[in-house]
């Protein structure tokens, strides 16, 4: 897909595409979770994962619930 940035926010690349998958996300030292599937853009040349407001709001939203899940 073609990126809405055009290019790369870290190092001005242009070679960045919009991928629709899941993220791994830290949450602590050492500690990752998964995303849900969620629209963001990664660069090819630095390898730096590009998220905008709504894939903000996925990620926002699997943190929540893994917290949920731990006090529970
Ligand atoms: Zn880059």
């Amino acid at each position: 897909m073609k990126s809405k940035l055009g290019e790369c926010p870290i190092c001005g690349s242009k070679k960045i595409e919009r991928h629709i998958g899941p993220l791994k996300v830290q949450i602590s030292k050492g500690k990752f979770i998964k995303t849900p599937d969620v629209e963001h853009e990664k660069c090819e040349s630095c390898g730096e994962t590009i998220t905008d407001y709504e894939a903000e709001k996925v990620i926002d939203e699997s943190l929540a619930q893994t917290h949920y899940r731990k006090a529970a």
